[in-house]
């Protein structure tokens, strides 16, 4: 079915340098070897948004987000160019959104305020935890005391500030993860986000495990760390994500709400809706290769058989569901096509609807990706749920 309006449009782009890789990343993040060839970079980064114009024509951009990586290892002109460049070849609606990544030790008040002035209008700070031992676990090139600083001076350049936390993390018992919940109230920023730590391939970690929390002690976290926000306020409306009234984040809003966004820099990925089919796009990863490639981009049309899953793999990340029509709206597919897999997801209490909304339940949040594995393309009949963490849609 040819769909009836199109999404709104966002923009990533992809720095992929750090001052040092973690041992639990596995995100398109690279240490930096010597002086960021940013000026060649950020030109590439346009000419790659010039390639994709054609396929959004007269559309606007809704939100901006400039993600890593560290982003804040670029300076503050070479973010003004950018956002110029992004700027004079594409609308943005009025009050966009354009968030930057930063970390703590790579940036300092002057830089902030320099983001600012380019246009930036909320900050994102990796800060993971505010107890030394912890960050020294993960590896983190910051103390808790940069942290705090980054967090002060970031405070008084934007109004709009997230601050990524980890919980579950190697010796860390309840007590531990309150006082760090405690202590990221306290900074007095509208936007939380706190990721449980994983393992995951291809990291220094998944060779040589640190010891981790129980599977259980870490479900008992995720509740504590979800209690402790809604008693201060915040509003738990994805996985993850935790807002104070009005400040969730439009961008990633769009991706969970199956809009587009188009996906520049090394390793970035978009997504861009026609009326008759739905694409998606692919830069080369490594940062050599995506620099040194006239053409490093890689396109293909999603089939519709995977559109439900897709759909459904973001939509049910938002602890308020999303609205029944928009289903069909994003997808081209209409509902009845996936009424057997709702069905199952009802009677096994992983999902609650109404004629208006379909939304995770509370159990079926806590078991996500059993939910989610209900809507895979062919389908999978579980058996008894398992916890299972899930994964951030970003890390700095
Ligand atoms: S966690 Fe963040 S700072 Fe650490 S390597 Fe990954 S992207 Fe870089």
């Amino acid at each position: 079915m040819p769909l009836t309006s199109l999404p709104p449009l966002a923009l990533y782009a992809h720095i992929p340098w750090c001052v040092r890789k973690c041992p639990y990343c596995d995100f398109n993040s690279h240490e930096r070897s010597g002086t960021l060839p940013e000026g060649e970079y950020v030109e590439k980064l346009l000419a790659d948004l010039e390639g994709l114009l054609p396929s959004v024509w007269g559309r606007r951009l809704t939100s901006i987000f400039i993600g890593g990586g560290t982003p804040s290892l670029f300076s503050p002109r070479a973010i003004d160019t950018l956002l110029a460049g992004i700027r004079a070849r594409l609308t943005l609606e009025p009050g966009a959104e354009v968030t930057l990544e930063a970390n703590p030790g790579t940036v300092e008040a002057a830089r902030f305020r320099g983001y600012r002035d380019a246009g930036v209008n909320r900050l994102s700070i990796g800060v993971q935890s505010f107890d030394d031992r912890m960050l020294r676990a993960l590896g983190r090139i910051h103390s808790a005391a940069e942290a705090r600083a980054a967090i002060d001076a970031a405070l008084t350049a934007f109004d709009n500030v997230n601050l990524d936390l980890m919980y579950a993390l190697p010796d860390q018992d309840p007590s531990m993860l309150s006082s760090d919940m405690q202590q990221a109230l306290a900074c007095g920023v509208p936007h939380l986000s706190a990721y449980q730590l994983t393992l995951e391939p291809n990291t220094v970690f998944w060779s040589k495990p640190p010891e981790l929390p129980e599977h259980d002690l870490c479900a008992d976290m995720q509740v504590m760390v979800e209690e402790i926000l809604k008693k201060s306020g915040f509003e738990h409306y994805e996985t993850a994500a935790f807002a104070r009234p009005g400040h969730r984040c439009r961008h990633n809003l769009n991706y969970w709400q199956f809009g587009d966004y188009l996906g520049i820099g090394a390793g970035a990925h978009g997504k861009i809706s026609f009326p008759d089919r739905i694409t998606r796009h692919e830069r080369a990863k490594q940062p050599r290769e995506y620099l040194s490639q006239k053409n490093n981009l890689s396109e293909h049309q999603v089939p519709s058989a995977e559109l439900p899953f897709e759909f459904m793999l973001n939509a049910l990340r938002l602890v308020e569901g999303f609205p029944v029509v928009l289903f069909e709206e994003r997808t081209g597919v209409p509902l009845r096509v996936i009424e057997k897999e709702l069905k199952e997801a009802e009677t096994k209490g992983l999902l609650e609807r109404d004629w208006q909304r379909i939304r995770p339940s509370a159990r079926g949040r806590l078991f996500l990706n059993e939910l989610l594995a209900l809507f895979l393309p062919g389908g999978r009949s579980g058996s008894e749920p398992e916890f299972i963490p899930l994964r951030p849609a970003a890390r700095t």
